[in-house]
């Protein structure tokens, strides 16, 4: 680790721009955030040091902007790693000033940092900068848009909601999703998911919630809907563990093949890698299989097969139930 750190301090992939007595450490995409915030003209004031690579983080390089600055303001995305590293490497050298970031308030704990949120934050390290905090994020936000004509999560979705229904309602089951396409199957009419957190996490979670309800005699069904990606990410581990426990719950993994709403790039179980050649294919049934789970359904939706009464089945069954119900996406799939 100290040789690749050698090579971090050096890197050029970590910069400082302007020397304004005030620092900002910049972690990742949070730079071309700040920048777009600040216009990309840095006020006189500011220093930035941009960092992109973080373990382990160049301590050198932060010693070295630390001693120039009066206090620093730390940007990063999810929990404040880089700033208390930041605090340590002060502190190491005997450096005293203000380190300012998620622990001292000037950082939203929650949610993600986009122009207003770090706006906000920069106006309140700054006195004086006074930036607009206002407008929305406007990237594109396919997350935000309706299911595709012809995707293959409709037919699963109608299916569902049909089942639930005949079983009491939304209020006996909870379904737990993960991110990638399904998450727009929370627009209405769906509106499909109770709980959705990271990607590959719909599996753990809901083998949590199904095993506590299970303990205090909750009659609630837990369906935990994953998909092909998310499964590859991290939904193997959890169902490695539902399966071991026999939690009481149905997987569905939703299998278009590749990663849909990213824009199509391939994962381990698609046919071809990102440069279109063939590859060979992870066998995405054969590992849900080798998990150990109780009861396991493919469903061919391309070939109109019957998932609904797949659904019943699983809803059905004891201990752990998986289905993978497959089907093309028309927005990503190749043709050959
Ligand atoms: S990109 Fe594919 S998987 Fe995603 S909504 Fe469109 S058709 Fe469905």
């Amino acid at each position: 680790m100290d040789i690749v750190r050698s090579r971090f301090e050096v890197s050029p992939f970590n910069s400082v721009e302007g020397d304004g007595s005030y620092g900002v450490i910049a972690g990742g995409f949070s730079y071309s955030k700040l920048m777009k915030t600040l216009s990309y003209k840095l006020p006189r004031e500011l220093g930035i040091l941009h960092l992109t690579t973080f373990n382990p983080l160049p301590h050198d390089l932060i010693h070295t902007f630390l001693q120039e600055k009066e206090s620093v303001l730390v940007l990063e995305e999810s929990a404040p790693l880089i700033e208390r590293a930041v605090r340590e490497v002060a502190q190491r050298a005997g450096i005293t000033l203000p380190i300012c970031g998620r622990e001292t308030g000037h950082v939203n704990w929650v949610g993600e940092l986009f122009s207003p949120q770090i706006a906000d934050s920069l106006n309140r390290f700054l006195s004086g900068l006074d930036l607009s905090t206002e407008g929305e994020d406007s990237r594109p936000r396919p997350s935000r848009e309706p299911l595709c004509e012809g995707c293959p999560y409709v037919p699963v979705f109608e299916a569902l909601m049909e089942v639930i229904e005949e079983l009491g309602g939304r209020d006996e089951v909870v379904v737990v999703g993960d991110p990638g396409c399904m998450v727009r199957g929370q627009l209405p009419p769906y509106e499909i998911m109770d709980i959705k957190h990271s990607l590959g996490s719909s599996v753990g979670i809901a083998s949590g919630i199904a095993l506590s309800l299970n303990k205090n005699s909750g009659k609630k069904r837990v369906i935990a809907l994953c998909g092909d990606s998310g499964f590859f990410h991290s939904g193997l581990a959890g169902l490695v563990d539902a399966a071991r426990m026999k939690a009481p719950l149905l997987v569905m993994i939703l299998d278009n093949g590749l990663t849909a709403l990213s824009g199509g790039q391939p994962h381990p179980a698609s046919l071809v890698d990102a440069r279109g050649a063939p590859q060979r294919a992870a066998d995405l049934v054969g590992m849900v299989r080798n998990t150990g789970v109780g009861e396991v359904w493919v469903v061919d939706l391309d070939r109109g097969e019957d998932i609904r009464s797949a659904i019943k089945k699983g809803m059905d069954t004891q201990g752990t139930g998986v289905i993978v119900a497959r089907g093309r996406c028309p927005q990503w799939s190749r043709e050959d």
